[in-house]
């Protein structure tokens, strides 16, 4: 039977554009819908916009730091209209240029929302079109959880076109988004709440990342309510009234309230059952190599079950497109993946936590920390730290975790990941000439 195209791919955010275009190069005949701006969660309204934003909230500190260095003190004023208007029009730009990729690589951008009316078959807006292949690249979105008044908070999605900076703002959840949305709006002089319902931000993340984290966040005067939950939210004259439970239940009054309680896959009114697609845990279910249970379907990124991270979703994209039309058959590992959080202070980390490594290997599992001031604060005063910790398993010398907070972990912590995906023992950092004076020093002289 002859089809429509070759690959049909829903969802034009990383993976899906990433995919798109790969397969397209082999000389395939590819189509993508998007029914929103191309470029996705990533681009759109996730880390682009989140880290330009990072960037932002920033110079407050470098703008009380350089006192110390002999600068005089600046009163800065900030202006969020004029950030939020920066950050949107660099996001436009953005969306415009991937649109350019397509359009360069040979592939159809459809305008429209996708669904399944088969496995074989999709309607789009009022056309109906088939394909031999179909990737399933929707992502995810913000879940809210259902209580009474959530109506009245926002999410992650409306944090870059909120109108006006709010003084005070609740931020519930402990996760990346929570943290990180906490770090910007207390580096622009909000007054922030983070409401989380265990004693530990960042579930999954090494304890000494955590705890450093946190530590950081309350410095710089995020006011933590922990063992702690979001009962009822009220609009009340002064704002919005926050009921809470738990240890820390007096309630709060505040102009925002970031619902950051997690993300699920996008997959509503998408039909997948038309199609024999199924799900688990809510998400797509797939094999390791992103086949669903429809042999011709396939999904990526954020809509299935594996690591949530843009790059994954390229790469596992890009692998899908190698092996179903550039006949180089290959899947992406998921183990050793480096991940930063952009919070303030920042982090860092690859392989395995100390007590994921403790849980594989027992004993023999060695740790090698360092908590220090860094160089650069010790003329700013500011009582900023950095962490630095290598898990080890003993027997091997090998180097499972490496973990770090502080200025710069993202950047740091990608080179890093390159030694621990070669299987970089302790020794080989050892003997690592170590780069004077800097911070990722203390990494080859820990002891
Ligand atoms: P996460 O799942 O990371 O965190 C959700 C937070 O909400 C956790 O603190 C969790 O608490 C809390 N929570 C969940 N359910 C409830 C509940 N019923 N009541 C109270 N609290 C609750 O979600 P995020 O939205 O922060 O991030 C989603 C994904 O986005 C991440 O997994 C990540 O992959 C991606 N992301 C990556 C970034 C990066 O790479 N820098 C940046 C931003 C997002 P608990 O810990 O107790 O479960």
């Amino acid at each position: 039977m002859a089809y429509d195209y070759d690959l049909f791919v829903i969802g034009a955010g990383s993976g899906g554009l990433a995919s798109s275009k790969r397969a397209a190069s082999y000389g395939a005949k590819v189509a993508i819908a998007e029914n929103d701006l191309v470029g996705g969660t990533c681009v759109i309204r996730g880390c682009v916009p989140k880290k330009l934003m990072v960037y932002g909230s920033r110079f407050s500190h470098l703008y009380k730091d350089a006192v110390g260095y002999g600068w005089s003190e600046v009163r800065p004023s900030f202006d969020w209209h004029k950030l939020i208007d920066a950050v949107n029009t660099e996001v436009l730009r953005l969306n415009k240029l991937h649109i350019s990729f397509l359009e360069k690589a040979g592939v159809e951008l459809i305008e429209e929302y996708a669904k399944f009316i088969d496995p074989h078959t999709i309607e789009v807006g009022d056309r109906k079109v088939t394909a031999e292949k179909i990737l399933i690249a929707v992502g995810g979105k913000a879940e809210k959880i259902d209580i009474p008044g959530i109506e009245h908070s926002i999410t992650s999605r409306e944090m870059f076109h909120l109108k006006d900076q709010p003084k005070r703002m609740a931020v519930w959840g402990g996760g990346y988004i929570g943290v990180e949305f906490a770090g910007i709006l207390n580096g622009v002089g909000t007054e922030v709440t983070q409401i989380i319902r265990r004693n530990s931000i960042l579930r999954g993340f090494d304890q000494d990342i955590c705890s450093n984290i946190q530590e950081g966040m309350a410095k710089h005067g995020i006011n933590f309510r922990t063992n702690t939950n979001v009962e009822k939210i009220e609009k009340v004259s002064e704002g919005l009234k926050v009921y809470l439970s738990g240890e820390n239940a007096e309630p709060l009054i505040v102009d925002t309230l970031l619902c950051a309680t997690g993300r699920k896959p996008n997959l509503a009114g998408l039909n997948i059952e038309n199609a024999g697609v199924e799900t688990l845990r809510g998400a797509v279910a797939v094999s390791h190599n992103c086949r669903t249970t429809q042999p011709n379907i396939y999904a990526i990124g954020d809509c299935i079950d594996k690591a949530n991270l843009t790059p994954i979703a390229i790469a596992q994209g890009r692998a899908f497109a190698d092996t179903e039309f550039g006949n180089i058959s290959r899947t992406v590992p998921l183990e050793n993946i480096p991940t930063a959080v952009f919070s303030e202070p920042e982090a860092g980390t690859v392989g395995l936590t100390e007590a994921a490594a403790k849980e594989k290997f027992g004993n023999s599992v060695k740790c090698y920390r360092a908590k220090f001031r860094p160089m650069f604060h010790s003329l700013t005063g500011a009582d900023e730290k950095v962490m630095v910790k290598l898990v080890v398993e003993s027997n091997t010398e090998r180097v499972l975790g490496v973990h770090m907070v502080g200025k710069d972990a993202a950047e740091i912590i990608q080179g890093m990941a390159i030694a621990i995906n070669m299987g970089a023992t302790k020794a080989d950092f050892d003997r690592t000439i170590a780069i004077h004076p800097s911070t990722a020093e203390e990494f080859v002289t820990l002891r």
